[in-house]
């Protein structure tokens, strides 16, 4: 697992490289830490090694999984950020119906929920429906 010019700690970086050594996924994480900490891009990492293609040392970096997740455009990762200055109900209930659509490209959808301490309080109530009873496959961050 590559996590190298990411910004984390050595411990968040051992967290890390246990998860995805196992390959068992939960269906949420959160990625919290210092405003200095390369959160989303520690995220990126962490989803290449979900989605990539290679037999082993996932993730290659260079398959089509892992290509078009550093691109931001892979067809089954949704990427909720807020508008203004908080994330509302509906961009919470519209993430809940495109996690619920089969996904394109892969095996899962996930979501990358960017500065997720700023959804609303109906926004986290909403939310935790599709934390206790997540879809299979999904992963949250
Ligand atoms: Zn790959």
């Amino acid at each position: 697992m590559e996590f190298q010019g990411i910004n984390l700690s050595a411990r968040t970086l051992k967290r890390l490289h246990a998860w995805t050594e196992r390959e068992a996924f939960s269906h949420a994480y959160i990625f919290a830490g210092p405003p200095e900490a390369d959160k989303m891009g520690a995220a990126r990492a962490f989803l290449k090694t979900a989605y990539c293609l290679a037999e082993d040392a996932r993730p290659c970096g260079h398959c089509i999984m892992c290509t078009k997740i550093e691109h931001g455009n892979h067809e089954d990762l949704l990427y909720v950020q807020r508008e203004g200055s908080s994330i509302g109900v509906k961009q919470i209930e519209d993430l809940q119906q495109r996690l619920r659509n089969k996904p394109y490209a892969s095996e899962r959808i996930s979501a990358v929920i960017e500065d997720a301490d700023k959804m609303t309080p109906q926004s986290q109530n909403k939310l935790l429906k599709t934390l206790e009873e997540p879809n299979p496959g999904n992963i949250l961050i």
